[in-house]
């Protein structure tokens, strides 16, 4: 898994600036430079901040230990932020004072070409760990997906934007066919396999900002944004024929796989919380079980003053 550096080099001093810009561009690395703490700020707050900061600790404006305090706030539950400060100061207190504000390592000035570059090299090992912890606890292992309280999460985030912006988002519930039987004829290793391959085609059909994600064993969650219930009853209906199509190869044989879905979509249900609208969506799916399997049903409805839910379907 490897991480894309963003350098970013904030640094007042035009020496400076060019000094440590011609070694990084000699490395073939990517990088932004500006002159002040204000700048650097900004950019912390777009959507695709760097990842690895050179910090120069005398700025005009915001000095570097707040630019790296500031940092450490904004990058709370986002990806982490590699910061190296670079300063010319050497007393040890300042040091502890720098890494108190959060920075990881800090670089002499004037810069010697091999610290900086080891320190870069150390920087880029910190991301890569914390991207591949991180992938571990958002993702389920074995199919790669979104884990179930990663998918939750994106469902809560798509519940709330619907409501704000009262546009609908379906919701579906897919349960993989008599997968039971599935294990039973081709072994335990070739479901796995099976539920690979499911999860893969899944992935195939989305969009960018669709989610999917591993409900419970043979059971997967979607989530799809700006999608009403025509179309995302007809979204599902293509994603059933995806994974129907074509039989999936497994060692032990090819397996014919069907899936069942239950769709619910946010727009009709803004009075309905998440767990109604996933009871909802179950619903459908019991539904569409006891109709033969290999289908999609859908329901909707509204929550009464005694909480019961009539649905509609
Ligand atoms: P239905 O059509 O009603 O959904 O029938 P089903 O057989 O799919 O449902 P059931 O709930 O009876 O069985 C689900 C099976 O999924 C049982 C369980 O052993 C299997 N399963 C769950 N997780 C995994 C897994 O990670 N790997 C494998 N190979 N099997 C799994
Ligand atoms: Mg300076
Ligand atoms: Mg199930
Ligand atoms: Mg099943």
């Amino acid at each position: 898994m490897g991480t894309a550096l963003k350098i970013l080099l904030v640094e007042d001093s035009a020496i400076d600036r060019h000094e440590v810009g011609k070694y990084l561009t000699e490395w073939g690395l990517d990088y932004a430079v500006v002159d002040n703490g204000t700048e650097a700020v900004k950019l912390f707050e777009s959507p695709h901040p760097p990842n690895l900061v050179l910090l120069d600790w005398l700025l005009p404006g915001i000095d570097g230990i707040d630019v790296c305090r500031e940092i450490r706030k904004l990058g709370k539950n986002g990806p982490y932020t590699y910061t190296v400060m670079l300063t010319a100061k050497s007393r040890k207190q300042d040091l502890l004072m720098a890494m108190e504000a959060g920075a990881d390592d800090y670089l002499a000035k004037p810069v010697d070409p091999s610290e900086l570059r080891a320190r870069i090299l150390a920087g880029k090992r910190i991301l890569e760990l914390q991207q591949s912890l991180r992938f571990a606890a958002t993702h389920d292992f074995l199919t790669d997906l979104l884990n179930r309280a990663e998918i939750l999460s994106v469902l809560e985030k798509e519940w709330s934007r619907s409501r704000r912006e009262k546009k609908p988002a379906t919701v579906i519930l897919a349960d993989i066919d008599h997968f039971k039987s599935i294990n039973d004829s081709f072994g335990h290793a070739a479901g796995d396999d099976v539920l690979k391959e499911v999860a893969a085609r899944l992935k195939s059909t989305l969009r960018p900002y669709d989610a999917v994600g591993r409900y419970g064993g043979e059971e997967f969650l979607l989530v799809l944004p700006a999608c009403d219930l025509v179309i995302g009853r007809r979204r599902a209906d293509e994603i059933r024929h995806l994974i129907c199509e074509e039989p999936i190869s497994t060692p032990a044989g090819k397996a014919s796989v069907t899936i069942s879905m239950g769709v619910t979509v946010t727009a009709f249900n803004h009075e309905l919380s998440i767990t109604e609208i996933l009871h909802q969506a179950d619903m459908a799916l019991y539904e569409a079980k006891k109709l033969g399997r290999n289908r999609v049903e859908f329901k909707y409805g509204s929550v009464s003053r005694a909480g019961l839910i009539h649905a509609r379907s």
